[in-house]
């Protein structure tokens, strides 16, 4: 029921729009938004903790579509205080908009929401539209049947009278919370009668007898409105294979591409990192692919054209990418890339160590003051040209990190012959919140990705994200198949046909 608290005179609750009006669909003026990729510390003050982890498992229902990570803690200095039936006086469900909970509420012991109505015996589609729906004001969002564009053929003494006789609310009260649109507003979507902000109108309450019945789940208007208030800064449009999504792997073709539509656009073009997590060749010939995109000064801010390409006799079946993408502003990320064709001509291999490598190393120094601690660094090949005449053996690894800077190797062992390759990295700061990285290789897989029904793998934290689902990101550092077969791994250690795999590692990061 759309119970929330009527007016008073010191705060102004989630329910009350304020005079300001909003700029947008859901929303008010931009102020009442927290930052995007923002914490906000969110104490019980109360509840058993059945409810409370109802509550919080709701919650995160918004942090899949919002860049904001709500951070349950027991206690302590916090944005948003969650009460239940607070003081046992208070049975009304609501909650203080956006950023006005700081504002309005100063006494850090008061509740900035109060789920006034949930208690252990509360069912669960209940339990489930109040706490999105108080969870959405505690967002920014506003009321959606209030929207300049929602269209009610309001009888207004029969509102007023049924809002008295449920809620006890005043003429005034229902006025504000149901009648009166938000005339100020400049810019907003149609009306959404699916939104969890809409409140449930019966449809006596209109002349043309069309209400909005009950709504249970974010509509998709919510979360493109979310994701739009609250981006995510590093996104993912998904992992791109040659076969099926340029061509099917049979006829080869050397030059394959497709253009990635960013959406929304970016405000300026961003960096793009790019990984190579499949690779199928045939043995025949050299293995050879390189994946690429211009730098991001030959690129504009709403796509970016990613190229799969092999060259000369090579047969290339198939091969995968993933990437990440990092906008200008996330200083805190470094990224570039080495190729050995940078530094040497490809038949000019380096030196056999001692050890029985040959290894291109390449220095890169971070710029001065960036890092105070040595960053993790993250790294992904994404060009190779080898002999088909010997194993592949090949990795990419980031040695003597420090604060100033790296030396990325590109190494093979025994009688391997690179005759070029390419990988790229990504440095950010350990102690940086959600971001994680680590190895992992086809002999300690198994524990660290576990088998799940679908082809999909969980990966396992040590660390575990708060948020419900962690973004990875993963691709191939290291190579050792037998060349005496075809080459086709992909990173999470699948081979198929007759393949001889010894050994394949990746390199993961996962943003949560
Ligand atoms: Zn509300």
């Amino acid at each position: 029921m759309p119970s929330e608290r009527p007016s008073n005179e010191d705060v102004i609750p989630g329910n009350l729009i304020g005079e300001d009006g909003g700029p947008a669909h859901l929303a008010l003026s931009p102020e009442f938004f927290w930052n995007s990729g923002q914490k906000l510390k969110v104490p019980f003050l109360n509840g058993s903790p059945k409810l409370q982890a109802t509550v919080r498992a709701y919650a995160q229902e918004w942090e899949r579509h919002a860049n904001i990570d709500f951070v349950f803690v027991n206690d302590g200095d916090a944005e948003i205080r969650v009460a239940f039936n607070w003081k046992n006086r208070d049975p009304i469900n609501w909650s203080h908009v956006g950023t006005g909970a700081n504002k309005f509420v100063i006494d850090k012991n008061q509740p900035t929401m109060n789920l006034g109505s949930l208690d252990d015996y509360t069912r669960e589609d209940e339990l489930c539209r109040v706490i999105l729906h108080e969870f959405g004001h505690a967002l920014g969002c506003v009321h959606e049947h209030q929207s300049p564009a929602a269209n009610f053929q309001w009888d207004e003494p029969v509102v007023i009278a049924d809002a008295q006789k449920r809620y006890g609310w005043d003429e005034a009260t229902t006025r504000a919370q149901i009648l009166k649109k938000k005339i100020n507003a400049t810019a907003h979507t149609n009306f959404d009668p699916n939104s969890i902000m809409c409140y449930i109108i019966p449809p006596e309450w209109t002349k043309d007898k069309k209400g909005v019945n009950m709504n249970l789940a974010l509509s998709e208007t919510d979360i493109s409105f979310i994701r739009k208030m609250y981006p995510f800064r590093t996104r993912n449009a998904g992992r791109l294979s040659v076969d099926p999504d340029i061509r099917l792997w049979y006829p080869t073709i050397a030059l394959n591409s497709k253009i990635i539509v960013f959406d929304p656009p970016y405000p300026l073009p961003p960096r793009i990192v790019l990984g190579l997590t499949l690779l199928d060749e045939a043995r025949t010939t050299n293995i050879r692919v390189r994946l690429h995109t211009p730098p991001a000064s030959e690129r504009d801010n709403k796509s970016f054209t990613l190229n799969m390409d092999s060259w000369a006799e090579t047969d290339m079946y198939n091969a995968a990418a993933t990437w990440l993408e990092f906008v200008q502003s996330e200083v805190e990320f470094e990224v570039g890339e080495f190729n050995t064709n940078d530094d040497r001509s490809w038949d000019k291999l380096p030196p056999v160590t001692d050890d029985n490598f040959r290894r291109d190393v390449h220095r890169f120094d971070f710029p001065r003051g960036k890092y105070t601690e040595p960053p993790g660094v993250v790294v992904w090949l994404n060009a190779l040209d080898m002999s088909k005449d010997a194993n592949w053996r090949i990795r990419a690894v980031a040695r003597n990190v420090s604060a100033a800077g790296f030396d990325l190797a590109i190494e093979s062992w025994a009688d391997t012959v690179v005759y070029s390759a390419s990988a790229a990295w990504v440095a950010y700061p350990r102690n940086h919140p959600g971001v994680l990285s680590g190895k992992v290789s086809s002999s300690d897989y198994r524990n660290w990705f576990p088998p799940q029904a679908s082809n999909g793998a969980r990966l396992k934290f040590d660390t575990p994200f708060d948020r419900p689902d962690p973004k990875v990101f993963i691709a191939l550092s290291e190579l050792d198949m037998d060349c005496s077969r075809n080459l086709p791994v992909s990173w999470h250690g699948d081979t198929w046909a007759d393949s001889i795999l010894y050994e394949v590692g990746a390199d993961w990061v996962a943003f949560g």
